[in-house]
């Protein structure tokens, strides 16, 4: 993968996010007399979930930023969870809040986000976070498709009047993302379970971003020449004789899109931007409800 100008360095465009987001601290700092924090709920006790809010607790603090971290035991009344989402609505030292999905099945996800404040819904997932998107106003957008918007700019700059295909329409993803293409001036299709001939509409996109959740489903004659696509998928595969995990993969066939100009590996591409993202929303955030004009170049 080294040396190829083809595949966009997901990894390092993160690390310089952080960096960015990290130099901006301090000049907050100075203005609110505090540093802004971001508060993370987990529900149950699923050990992936825990490295990931740890991880993330970790990037956090090396940005500066506050971390606040809620396990909570899998047996959670939904009460109780809105009950902690109001009182770190409540504390003027937190600005973005995000509750690790999905929650376990007891519980409704869409009920306990809806109560969290837009102001500091640093996931993008609430109603007036998603109406604002829709209506191209500043909006806290969903991490992953936010990040991978900004890979898309930094390689292409201006997107007008590419065709752009993605594939899922999941809240966190699939929608956003179209919403954020079609706010940046492409023709945009979105392709689901249903979708029919989806090699044909693939074929004719210049921007194939694929976030579904299937091992390499995207083949090689799919892609356009020259086309740019977007990985999101991250899937394990089944151990090989004489592995211990699998490989990790993404959603298209990486090693047949040789025709593509440019494509995010899985891992490396758009993996590490969530992470960065959500410090910067959380960054943005913290400016907007201390009433400071967001950070510039973020
Ligand atoms: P969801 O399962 O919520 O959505 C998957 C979407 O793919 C659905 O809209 C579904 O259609 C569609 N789909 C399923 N099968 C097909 C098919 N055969 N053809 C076309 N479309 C299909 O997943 P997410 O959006 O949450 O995540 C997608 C992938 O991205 C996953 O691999 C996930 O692990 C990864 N991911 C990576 C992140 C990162 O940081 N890099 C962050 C978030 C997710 P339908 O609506 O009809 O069911």
């Amino acid at each position: 993968m080294g040396g190829d100008s083809r595949v966009i360095d997901g990894k390092a465009f993160a690390a310089r996010l952080r960096e960015r987001v990290a130099d901006a601290v301090p000049a907050f700092v100075e203005r609110a007399r505090r540093k802004p924090g971001l508060a993370v709920v987990l529900v149950g006790e699923d050990p992936a979930s825990q490295v990931y809010v740890r991880s993330k607790g970790k990037a956090t603090v090396a940005a500066g930023m506050e971390s606040f971290q809620h396990v909570l035991p899998a047996e959670t009344r939904q009460e109780e969870l809105i009950a902690l989402v109001e009182k770190l609505n409540a504390d003027e030292a937190v600005d973005g809040i995000l509750v690790q999905l999905p929650l376990p099945d007891h519980l409704d996800d869409k009920a306990v986000v809806g109560r969290i404040d837009p102001a500091k819904d640093v996931d993008g997932l609430t109603a007036e976070n998603i109406a604002r998107l829709a209506n191209n106003d500043d909006a806290l957008v969903p991490c992953t498709p936010q990040g991978c918007m900004m890979l898309l700019e930094d390689r292409l700059g201006d997107l007008t009047g590419l065709d752009a295909l993605v594939i899922g329409r999941s809240q966190l993803v699939g929608r956003p993302m179209a919403q954020l293409l079609v706010n940046a001036n492409c023709t945009v299709t979105i392709a689901h379970s249903r979708t029919r001939d989806l090699p044909a509409l693939a074929r004719r996109a210049d921007i194939l971003v694929a976030a579904v959740g299937r091992a390499e489903m995207v083949k090689g004659d799919w892609i356009k020449a020259g086309a740019t696509v977007i990985d999101v998928g991250i899937n394990r595969l089944d151990p090989a004789p004489g592995e211990e995990r699998g490989r990790l993969v993404g959603d298209v066939a990486f090693a047949e899109a040789e025709h593509a100009a440019a494509i995010t590996p899985v891992p490396g591409g758009v993996g590490p931007m969530t992470i960065a993202v959500l410090l910067r929303n959380t960054l943005v955030a913290a400016h907007r409800r201390a009433g400071v004009a967001d950070p510039q170049g973020l």
